[in-house]
């Protein structure tokens, strides 16, 4: 089941690439486990899958532990919210994360990624529609934010990750994607190549055909892999 699913969901997102005249190879499929168990997890490896977004340290580490040496193997991004309290098991545990919405969540992965002797990749997490009480810089803020912790050690900034307004019209995300994409671009373009905003992460089940057609590099797709969760 795991794999065909897999398989369908890559069907699609090359096929939405080709529809928007991109290079499908330019598009990564991250599967969201968050709720899913090791056993599951695994599976989904030996389909083939290699990118893995988790969205609490703690399951996340639960997991790793229990996955070993299958683990290393492949990728491992923070997709939820991360307190400053958890930027060290972070830093250990995930090769980029993907919330990083503030200065002194930067810093504090910084601090630790060095001490540990490791980069850390880091998305700047935008809340694109100014959704009140919703994670994420504003977009006006994202120049400042991105100024101030660019220079910082052993952390790197890769792009851009954003979560639009849920709704279950896929079209609905198009605008929200698509302003995604332009913010990057003008700041991509005001830091000069200084900072490459190379990633964008964008698109879950509901919608991530859309997320490719405007642009996006990792979509992140749990229910569609691994059906249903019950929390
Ligand atoms: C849970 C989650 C997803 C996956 O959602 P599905 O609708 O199950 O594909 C993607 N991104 C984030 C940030 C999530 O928390």
């Amino acid at each position: 089941m795991i794999k065909q699913n897999i398989e369908k969901v890559r069907t699609r997102i090359v096929e939405a690439a080709l529809r928007a005249g991109r290079s499908p190879e330019e598009i990564r499929l991250m599967g969201v486990t968050k709720t899913r168990s090791p056993e599951v997890i695994r599976e989904a490896f030996n389909a083939g899958l290699d990118l893995v977004g988790e969205n609490y340290v703690q399951e996340a580490e639960e997991k790793i532990i229990s996955l070993g040496d299958t683990a290393r193997q492949v990728e491992w991004h923070m997709i939820g919210h991360l307190q400053r309290n958890k930027a060290k098991k972070a830093c250990q545990l995930f090769d980029c994360i993907e919330t990083v919405d503030n200065e002194k969540l930067a810093k504090a992965l910084s601090r630790h990624a060095s001490a540990f002797g490791k980069e850390v990749s880091v998305l700047i997490q935008v809340n694109i529609a100014k959704e009140p009480q919703k994670s994420g810089v504003l977009p006006d803020d994202a120049y400042s934010l991105i100024a101030q912790i660019a220079d910082l050690p052993s952390i790197h900034i890769e792009g851009l990750m954003v979560i639009p307004p849920y709704s279950s019209e896929a079209e609905a995300s198009r605008r929200w994607f698509r302003a995604t994409r332009e913010l990057r671009d003008h700041l991509s373009s005001l830091f000069e190549g200084q900072v490459k905003l190379r990633e964008l992460s964008m698109g879950m089940s509901n919608d991530f055909e859309v997320a490719v057609e405007e642009g996006a590099t990792i979509v992140r797709v749990g229910t569609t892999i691994f059906g249903p969760r019950r929390r």
